[in-house]
């Protein structure tokens, strides 16, 4: 493998005349989409994505195209938006959250790896935005402030025995854990094995917040020791994160608990 150094990035000189920008719309609430996010959907001839991400953006300009996907097939939905930018269009292709954390953006950087030569002359960008763990995490306090890391519970593109290693990593290197795509009725087993993992690593009493549809109509956050979490809090539109040893409840008259992890750390693990 060569080694890339910023100064060794290619510049495109002569690019195809069509656009993709791959835009994050954040968690749910419209306040929650950056103004930058908001400029690009504008500026966009086609908008594609996930049928109920595409509902939740204001309608665009007058004749701006839509075309809903369902959220499986990542990739041919990368295609589809390529090969449109490709014939001059200017496409957004829309994730919620983030488009570069379990999302879009990785799919589409797929797709120009594997791709025809003209995908690679395209002008591409990826539009940043407010990602679930952050969401949920401003809403609980702070439990991301000090070393964390974010892990998919789905084992559609990794095998289960990777995701159990990495979480016996994470817990036993002290980091905060913050999980995405937690259960859904086809993984319904996964989030209770990994309390499970998690118990053997971590102190009875440590944190553990899920956060639900934050942002949007029916969203809640509930706290529980990871000793009495219960996967039947969590469903496909929930964020847990676990705290690390250190992380703590700071109790508050009629309020809920502040949920945070100190600036400063003693070891390892603890
Ligand atoms: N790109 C998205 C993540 C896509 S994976 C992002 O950056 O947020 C889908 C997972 O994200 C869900 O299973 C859930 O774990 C999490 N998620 C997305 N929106 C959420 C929200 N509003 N509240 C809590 N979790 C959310």
């Amino acid at each position: 493998m060569s080694e890339i150094s910023m100064s060794e990035i290619p510049i495109t000189e002569v690019q195809a005349s069509g656009k993709l920008h791959v835009i994050g719309i954040g968690p749910g609430h419209p306040d929650q989409i950056t103004p930058e996010a908001r400029a690009a959907l504008a500026a966009a001839t086609d908008l594609i994505g996930y049928g109920p991400y595409l509902d939740r953006l204001p309608p665009g300009p007058a004749g701006q195209r839509r075309h809903a996907s369902d959220n499986r097939e990542e990739l041919a939905r990368a295609r589809t938006a390529l090969d449109l930018a490709a014939s001059g269009r200017h496409v957004a292709i829309v994730s919620g959250g983030d488009a570069g954390v379990f999302a879009m953006a990785a799919a589409v950087c797929e797709a120009v790896e594997h791709g025809p030569e003209v995908w690679r002359a395209l002008d591409l960008a990826v539009i940043p935005g407010i990602t679930a763990m952050l969401a949920v995490a401003a809403r609980a306090g702070a439990p991301l402030g000090h070393d964390f890391c974010a892990l998919s519970l789905s084992d559609n593109l990794k095998p289960w025995p990777t995701i159990a290693q990495r979480l016996r990593a994470a817990a036993s290197a002290g980091f905060v854990i913050a999980l995405y795509n937690p259960i859904s009725r086809a993984r319904p087993w996964q989030l209770g094995e990994a309390f499970a993992i998690l118990r053997g690593h971590l102190p009875a009493a440590t944190p553990v917040i899920f956060g639900r549809a934050v942002g949007r109509a029916g969203g809640r956050i509930a706290i529980a020791r990871l000793d009495e979490a219960d996967p039947g809090l969590a469903d496909m539109a929930t964020c847990v994160i676990i705290g690390s040893p250190e992380t703590r409840l700071v109790e508050r008259p009629g309020l809920p608990p502040l949920v945070y992890s100190p600036r400063s750390t003693g070891g390892a693990g603890g």
